[in-house]
C-alpha cells in the first residue's frame, strides 16, 4: 500500500485549463495523492462573473441531474454519478465562503401540452429520484407571477444550484490546501519526449519554460483543438454562447418565499437571489459575440414577460462561451495515447458532470 502512494508521489501530472472540468481533475487526482500541476493564464486571476475569464465563471451553477428523461446510457450515468459525487465532494471542500452550499429545489414549469405530457411520464418514472408532478390546481403562486394560466411543470427536490463563483473560489482553496501547484502561463505546445528521460511529455510554456511530465490531461475548452493538432489527433468544438443578465426589480418582492433555488420556464433559468434582484440566463446562439436581440428575446420571454420584469432595470450582464463537440454527443472524455488524456467540450453541464468526469479521468490513469 505505502509503495502505491509513493508511486502516485513520483507521477507527475499536469492538468491544462482551470475552468470547473481543470479545478476538479486537479482535486480528485491531488486527493488521490498525485503530483499535480494546474496551467493556466487566468489561474491566480481573480475569479469574478461580472467580468468572467471563462465559461465557468459566466455559469449558472444549475445541477439538472435528476430531472432527465433517460433511465440509461452514457449521459445517465455520468449526471447520476456526478449527483452523488458533488454530495460527497461538498463535504470534502474546504468551505471559506461560509454561505456557499448546494441550493434546492428545481421546479420547471411546462409551455405547451406535450412538454406537460412527458412532465408526466418523467414524473413517473423518476418518483425515486426525488421528481414529482405539479398539476394545474396547485400553480397558483406561478399563475400570478407570470400572469398566466399554467398547464403543469415538476418539482425536482434533489436538483438545484451550486453558486459557481464560492464554488471555484472554495475548490481553489482546497487545491492549495492538497499542495496542487498551480502555473499562471499559457500552454504553448504539447509534445512527445524523445529524450531518453523516464517522462513520456513536453509541455511548452509561454516565457520558454519547458516541463516533462508522465501525463496530460487537457481541459481547455475550445483552445483543446489548437493543443491537439500538431499531435495529428483532431477533434472538432463549436462556440456556443450562453447570456445571463441580472435584473433589479422596482419592487422588493420578500413575499417570493416559495421561488426555489431554480425556476426553469420557456429554457430560461431564473434565479431570485435577493428580495428584488433576479438572474435570469439561456443558452440562445453560436458564436463567440452576444447579440442583442437574443437577450431582448430572453427579457421579453418571447413577448410573454410579466411586467415585473419589462419593468426591471437591467443592473449586470454577462455572457461566455461553451464548446460544444461537432460530432459526437459531450462531453468529450478520452484517453488519445498513453499519458494524454482530455476532458472537454462539456457544452451546456460542464457544472453538474464535472466530478464523474474527473473521477473518469483518475481511473484511466490507475490503468482501469
Ligand atoms: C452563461 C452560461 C451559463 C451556464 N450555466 C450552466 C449551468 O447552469 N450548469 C452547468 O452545469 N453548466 C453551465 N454552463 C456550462 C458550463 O459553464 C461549462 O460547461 C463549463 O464551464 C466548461 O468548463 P471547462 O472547464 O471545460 O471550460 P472553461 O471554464 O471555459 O475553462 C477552460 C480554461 O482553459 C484555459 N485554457 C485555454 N487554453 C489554454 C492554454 N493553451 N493553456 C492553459 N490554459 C488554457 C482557459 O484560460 C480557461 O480558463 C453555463 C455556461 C455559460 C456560458
Amino acid at each position: 500500500m505505502s509503495s502505491q502512494k509513493s508511486e502516485k508521489k513520483q507521477t507527475q501530472i499536469s492538468v491544462i485549463g482551470s475552468g470547473i472540468a481543470g479545478i476538479t481533475t486537479a482535486f480528485h487526482l491531488g486527493q488521490k495523492g498525485y503530483k499535480v500541476n494546474l496551467i493556466d493564464p487566468t489561474v491566480n486571476l481573480e475569479i469574478n462573473n461580472l467580468n468572467p475569464k471563462n465559461g465557468t465563471q459566466a455559469s449558472l451553477g444549475v445541477l439538472m441531474g435528476n430531472i432527465y428523461k433517460r433511465s440509461q446510457g452514457r449521459a445517465f450515468l455520468l449526471r447520476n454519478k456526478s449527483m452523488k459525487l458533488w454530495k460527497d465532494w461538498l463535504t470534502q471542500i474546504n468551505y471559506s465562503e461560509s454561505d456557499f452550499m448546494f441550493e434546492k429545489p428545481l421546479v420547471k414549469l411546462a409551455n405547451s401540452e406535450k412538454e406537460y405530457q412527458s412532465m408526466i411520464e418523467l414524473s413517473n418514472n423518476k418518483k425515486i429520484y426525488g421528481i414529482e408532478l405539479l398539476n394545474k390546481n396547485s400553480l397558483d403562486f406561478w399563475n400570478a407571477i407570470f400572469e398566466t394560466k399554467l398547464i403543469g411543470g415538476l418539482i425536482s427536490h434533489e436538483d438545484g444550484r451550486l453558486n459557481p463563483i464560492k464554488l471555484i473560489k472554495s475548490l481553489m482553496q482546497s487545491l492549495d490546501q492538497i499542495k496542487i501547484n498551480k502555473i499562471a502561463k499559457n500552454v504553448i505546445r504539447i509534445s512527445k519526449n524523445n529524450n531518453l528521460s523516464d517522462k513520456s511529455w513536453n509541455i511548452d510554456l509561454e516565457n520558454n519554460q519547458s516541463i516533462s511530465q508522465d501525463y496530460i490531461v487537457i481541459c481547455s475548452a475550445l483552445n483543446t483543438q489548437k493543443l491537439l493538432k500538431p499531435l495529428d489527433h483532431e477533434i472538432f468544438l463549436e462556440p456556443i454562447l450562453g447570456q445571463v443578465i441580472e435584473l433589479e426589480l422596482k419592487k422588493e418582492v420578500s413575499n417570493w418565499k416559495e421561488w426555489p433555488a431554480i425556476l426553469n420556464y420557456q429554457s430560461i433559468n431564473f434565479i431570485h437571489h435577493h428580495p428584488n434582484h433576479m438572474l435570469i440566463g439561456a443558452t440562445i446562439e453560436r458564436g463567440t459575440k452576444a447579440n442583442i436581440i437574443y437577450k431582448q428575446k430572453m427579457i421579453n420571454m418571447n413577448n410573454t414577460a410579466p411586467k415585473w420584469m419589462t419593468n426591471a432595470r437591467v443592473l449586470h450582464e454577462w455572457s461566455g462561451i461553451r464548446a460544444r463537440p461537432t460530432n459526437e454527443p459531450a462531453p468529450l472524455l478520452k484517453q488519445l495515447e498513453p499519458g494524454l488524456l482530455i476532458n472537454t467540450g462539456h457544452y451546456r453541464n460542464g457544472v453538474l458532470l464535472a466530478p464523474a468526469c474527473a473521477e473518469w479521468i483518475g481511473l484511466k490513469i490507475e490503468g482501469k
